[in-house]
Parts: structure tokens; C-alpha cells; sequence
């Protein structure tokens, strides 16, 4: 018997249909002996809708009560679920992240998880219940309800594991794994069987959208192992089968992995790129710019200075599309009046292309054959970054499927290894 943490995607808890195949599926986990705990999401479409009643009311609604609204959609589709487990004969309970309690940090709409208490779950396992958890969701140190940024029921499963040390973490998805890269894009795409803890991590990071960063980084740190599975497949089928479908997320590198190059190609459309010209290229000035925007709570990407000309240099750097407003405004009343900056220019149709792979540590020139496939295609390159294991480049948005096709080929991910 072991501990199994399984977490549900939206379109997973989609109808009520699709919940009662879910309760079949953890029936059949519950009934070979062991035990297990649901995380949700909301069902398909809720936290949007939910999201979109607030703007309709606000263009920026008011944080505690955004979090207060969005959690609902995961209350609703966990005591649904814990309906159809009592309603095909299991006992099962639902809670709320507040009830657990979750404990989280009180940023608003991107809070951090703190600490889980076990108690309660654990006592439910012990008297023979699935339990189930609200996914997304969780509570400050003042009792505020809070939520952990879109995507944020990985999170939720992922830390469950890890506090309650569940053997596996299961994630339940609308896909059937981690891909080489989105097959929406490259059809010939395929799935990993297995990929390592930093890959992934790489390719969460960098616009993978399989599963939330935040869980990738949580599996890491508390040595979860993780896997992406299908929860589109027959509710019953045998789980020795089961557990051997989808991508398994490793901490043991072993050589083959490392003979692979490049193991998967990420892109992300949620780039904007802003460009503070002529500012003085004096010490300090990174500084100057960039402090306000981490103080207010912006997440920096990718940071090009120019070589200057007459001590004067062009600054650059993209943060996520989301937080390009609040960045403008900084730059424009804020941070470039007090550098002096010249123009402040702003760009939202660039892209982020990256390939990843551990194997690149140990292979010499394949960020050149990456400059290569992309001089071919004319593309241009406007950014570079690279760390030990991935190459990013910013490019022109309307060349992206064009570059991740071009590169997906490069590298033969299209090829059985
Ligand atoms: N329901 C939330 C969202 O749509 C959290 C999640 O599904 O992971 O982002
Ligand atoms: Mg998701």
C-alpha cells in the first residue's frame, strides 16, 4: 500500500460525466489498497469565467476579493468529486485549501506556499477515505483566502506530496505527457517517457505549458517524482499499465538521457520587450532600472546592454506580457526620468524560442547549430541567453512555429532515440 497523490486538470473535472470517470479511476486506485488524494482544478473554463465577471465589475479587481471569487471553482469541482466517490460507494471528503489548512504567504493572485498540515488528511486516510483537496488555493497568516497564480492546482498536488511524502504524484491531464515540444506545432512531436527534474524545469520555465513552474520546482526541492499522465484513457485500465504511461519526471540522470542533445524545444508567446534608449552608461545604471522593477514584484527575463557609444548605451530587457503595463508605467514616471533615458520603446510581438537538453553540458556548438537553423530560415535574432542546459533566443513573434519547426527537425526530436 501507498500514499498516491493524483491531481485533476480542468478539462479532466469538465462535466459532470467526466468527474464521475475520475471517481472511477480513484475507486480503482482505493480498492487495490491504497491511499489517495485528489487535488482538483476548477472544472473547464470556471476560473476564467470567474476572472471575467471580476473585469467586468473592475479592470483591476480588487486582489483579496479576486482570490476570494477564484477559489470557489475548486470548491465546487472537489465536493462534486466527493459526491460521485460516496455515490459509487467510496468514502471520500472534500476540503478547501482553508480547512487543510494550506498555509501560504498573503500575495495575492501569486502566492507562495508555506507549509501544509497533515493532520486532518491524514486522519481521513487512516480511517479509510479519499481525500480530496482543492487545488490553487490557500490561506495567509490572517485567515485571507489566497490563490496560487494561474495553473497553480500543479502546485497545490505537487506540495501535498511532498508534506504528506506520498510515494508518487500523479498529474491527470488532457494530454498524455511532456512532449518534445507542443504537438499543436509540430505534429511529429513525441512524447518523453522520461525527462530529468532540470529539464523540466527548463521547459516549464520556459513556456511548456504541461505544467506550472512553481510544482516543478517544489518536486525538485522535496525530491518528488512526478508524473504527466492522460486522464482521457478508460477509468480502469490495469495500474501496472498506468503507471508505466505518460512522462516520468527523474532525478537520476542516466547516460542516455545525456546522449540527446537537445530533448525538447520550449516557446512562449507571453514576452514583451522594452528598450530604454541613450541612458547614460555609467555605474549604477542596471541597477537604477531594474531595482524598481523587481521592488515591484516584476519578474526580469532576458537583459541586453548595449556597447556604448559617447558613454551613452541602449538598455533592454522582456518580462512576461502580463506585467507589461505596470512595467511601461514604472519606466515612463519612474525609471527613466531618474536615468535620464532617452525613447522608451516598447515591443509585444516578439517570441521566446529555447532548446533544452542536459546533454548540452557535454556537447560542444549546439547553440551555433541553433544560430545556423535560424540564419536558414532568415530569421533574425533580436536577444540571446543561455545557461549549462538551454538556449533562448527572442525573435520576431510571427516566425515562431516557423523557428520551433525548423529546429524540432534539427535536432531530430521527430526521432525515436
Ligand atoms: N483553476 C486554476 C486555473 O485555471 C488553477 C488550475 O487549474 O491549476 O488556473
Ligand atoms: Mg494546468
Amino acid at each position: 500500500m501507498s500514499l498516491i497523490v493524483q491531481k485533476y486538470g480542468g478539462t479532466s473535472m469538465g462535466s459532470v460525466e467526466r468527474i464521475q470517470n475520475v471517481a472511477r479511476r480513484v475507486a480503482k486506485w482505493h480498492a487495490a489498497g491504497h491511499q489517495v488524494i485528489v487535488v482538483p482544478s476548477a472544472m473547464s473554463g470556471e476560473t476564467n469565467r470567474l476572472l471575467g465577471l471580476a473585469k467586468e465589475l473592475s479592470a483591476q479587481p480588487d486582489p483579496r476579493e479576486q482570490d476570494m471569487l477564484a477559489a470557489t471553482g475548486e470548491q465546487a469541482s472537489s465536493a462534486l468529486l466527493a459526491m460521485a466517490l460516496i455515490a459509487q460507494g467510496v468514502p471520500a471528503r472534500s476540503y478547501a485549501g482553508w480547512q487543510v489548512p494550506v498555509r501560504t504567504d498573503n500575495s495575492y493572485t501569486r502566492a507562495r506556499i508555506r507549509a501544509i498540515e497533515g493532520t486532518r488528511i491524514r486522519e481521513d486516510l487512516d480511517a479509510g477515505r479519499v481525500v480530496i483537496v482543492t487545488g490553487f488555493q490557500g490561506v495567509d497568516e490572517d485567515g485571507n483566502i489566497t490563490t496560487l497564480g494561474r495553473g497553480g492546482s500543479d502546485t497545490s498536488a505537487v506540495a501535498v506530496a511532498a508534506a504528506l511524502q506520498a510515494s508518487e504524484c500523479l498529474i491527470f491531464t488532457d494530454v498524455d505527457g511532456v512532449y518534445t515540444t507542443d504537438p499543436r506545432v509540430v505534429p511529429a512531436a513525441r512524447r518523453m517517457k522520461v525527462v530529468s527534474f532540470e529539464e523540466m524545469l527548463e521547459m516549464a520555465s520556459l513556456g511548456s505549458k504541461v505544467l506550472q513552474i512553481r510544482s516543478v520546482e517544489f518536486a525538485g526541492k522535496y525530491q518528488v517524482p512526478v508524473r504527466v499522465l492522460s486522464s482521457l484513457t478508460d477509468p480502469l485500465i490495469p495500474l501496472e499499465e498506468e503507471m508505466a504511461s505518460g512522462t516520468l519526471i527523474t532525478f537520476e540522470e542516466d547516460q542516455k538521457m545525456e546522449a540527446a542533445v537537445v530533448s525538447g524545444i520550449a516557446f512562449s508567446r507571453d514576452e514583451a520587450k522594452f528598450t530604454l534608449r541613450a541612458v547614460p552608461d555609467t555605474p549604477g545604471v542596471a541597477y537604477s532600472i531594474l531595482g524598481p522593477i523587481a521592488a515591484a514584484n516584476i519578474d526580469v527575463d532576458m537583459i541586453l546592454q548595449n556597447v556604448s557609444v559617447q558613454g551613452m548605451t541602449d538598455f533592454s530587457f522582456t518580462v512576461n506580457r502580463n506585467d507589461a503595463l505596470r512595467t511601461h508605467d514604472l519606466l515612463s514616471t519612474q525609471v527613466g526620468p531618474a536615468v535620464g533615458a532617452g525613447e522608451i520603446v516598447y515591443d509585444d510581438t516578439v517570441c521566446k524560442v529555447s532548446i533544452v537538453g542536459i546533454g548540452m553540458r557535454s556537447h560542444a556548438g549546439v547553440a551555433s547549430a541553433m544560430f545556423r537553423t535560424l540564419s536558414q530560415e532568415g530569421i533574425n535574432i533580436q536577444m540571446i541567453s543561455t545557461s549549462e542546459i538551454k538556449t533562448s533566443v527572442i525573435i520576431d513573434d510571427k516566425y515562431m512555429e516557423l523557428a520551433v519547426r525548423a529546429l524540432h527537425k534539427t535536432f531530430e526530436l521527430d526521432q525515436e532515440k
